[in-house]
């Protein structure tokens, strides 16, 4: 078995596995409790909040525990519109976002608020001027991804921040998909909030962060306790927050190496692919994309069946987002690049990461090449 979707999930890096360990068994303490088990398992939280602020370049006190990278952008988005609406109602963001930027949007259009999506070209890429076209005296949030989890285009999330910045607007950016690729100084980017999750990392699921800067005011999603300086009731997710701190700092110390492997291997599979004598086009930026994302079009192959034949085969890629997988709709991303039907219905996303072999990307590169030469027959 070959796993070529690590944009999905990624595996549990075994150092991570290693620190989380104690806090499932006998550190089981309540990070609120007073005593000696409640005291360990905050330094716990606590260390692990350092190690995320310290791989950002951030302060630890900016850094938020979340349920994962959904959570951290609804409670961006939706804490922002709700802290802001006597300012406006206003809402900027993509059209390619992920899902849970899109439909957290759309849930506050229900409730109201107005929201732009902005238009892509055919590489993925947002443009600055229609950011700057698009704002309006009641826009309270602007949100952009940093990198697209479909097709690797990377935003110019430097200039988005910086019109913002100007005009006092709050820039949320969806950081997921990058801290493997590059890493991420948020003092030296004009970036308000940005979302990361644990298991993209290969930190565990279900956890996640949203950084938020100093003097930027949320509503909270959740009440009840006082956790996460009351912006996150709910008890902290210990062993999992503490995975998440392994899992980063592991990330950002070897950030370099992992894209240059990612890119290896990325050469290595489209030579393969080219070898076999099959036809593809590549979807997404190939000036200014994410190591580990590569998303290919085969002219006359339809995705699905193409999926079934890897799977039957021990290869794991996926159509796009795994969190539209099982629909059989074509690709949002892929539509508002306007890539054209036949390019559509044939795209299929491999993403690398962590634990991949190079001879598994060899190996993988001639089978996808044997499938594809049969299907487009
Ligand atoms: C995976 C992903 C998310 C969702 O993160 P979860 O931790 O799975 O909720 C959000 N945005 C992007 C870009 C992603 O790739």
């Amino acid at each position: 078995m070959i796993y070529l979707d690590h944009a999905a999930t990624t595996p549990l890096h075994p150092q991570v596995m290693e620190a989380m360990k104690p806090f499932l068994t006998h550190r089981f303490g309540n990070p609120s409790s007073l005593h000696a088990w409640g005291r360990e398992a905050r330094a716990g939280v606590e260390r692990a909040r350092e190690q995320v602020a310290s791989s950002l370049h951030v302060k630890p006190e900016e850094v938020l525990f979340t349920s994962g990278g959904t959570e951290s952008d609804n409670l961006a988005i939706k804490g922002i519109a709700l802290a802001r609406q006597e300012k406006g109602r206003h809402i900027i963001t993509s059209s390619i976002e992920h899902h849970a930027v899109l439909h957290a949007c759309e849930a506050l259009e229900r409730w109201g608020y107005e929201v732009t999506y902005l238009p892509v070209d055919e590489r993925g890429r947002v443009s600055p001027e229609d950011l700057l076209r698009a704002i309006r005296k009641d826009t309270i949030l602007v949100s952009i991804h940093f990198g697209n989890n479909e097709v690797g285009t990377i935003q110019r999330v430097e200039s988005f921040g910086a019109i913002c910045r100007e005009r006092g607007i709050p820039f949320h950016t969806d950081a997921v998909q990058v801290l493997d690729h590059a890493p991420i100084d948020l003092t030296r980017l004009p970036i308000d909030l940005a979302s990361f999750s644990a298991h993209k990392i290969n930190g565990p699921k279900g956890v996640g962060a949203l950084y938020v800067a100093h003097g930027i005011s949320l509503f909270p999603l959740l009440h009840g306790g006082v956790q996460e300086s009351k912006m996150r009731a709910g008890t902290e997710n210990v062993p999992g927050i503490v995975g998440f701190g392994e899992a980063i700092s592991i990330s950002t110390a070897e950030t370099l190496q992992r894209r240059e492997r990612n890119l290896l291997y990325r050469r290595k599979l489209l030579t393969a692919l080219r070898e076999s004598g099959v036809s593809y086009i590549v979807n997404g930026d190939e000036e200014n994309f994410l190591s580990h994302i590569l998303n290919l079009s085969f002219p006359g192959v339809n995705r699905d069946s193409l999926l079934i034949q890897l799977d039957l085969n021990g290869i794991a890629a996926s159509a796009g987002s795994a969190c539209t997988a099982g629909s059989l709709e074509p690709s949002h991303v892929l539509n508002a690049m306007g890539v054209g039907e036949e390019r559509l219905n044939s795209a299929i996303r491999f993403s690398f990461g962590w634990g991949l072999r190079p001879e598994e990307v060899e190996e993988a590169g001639l089978k996808i090449g044997e499938i594809v030469k049969r299907l487009q027959r």
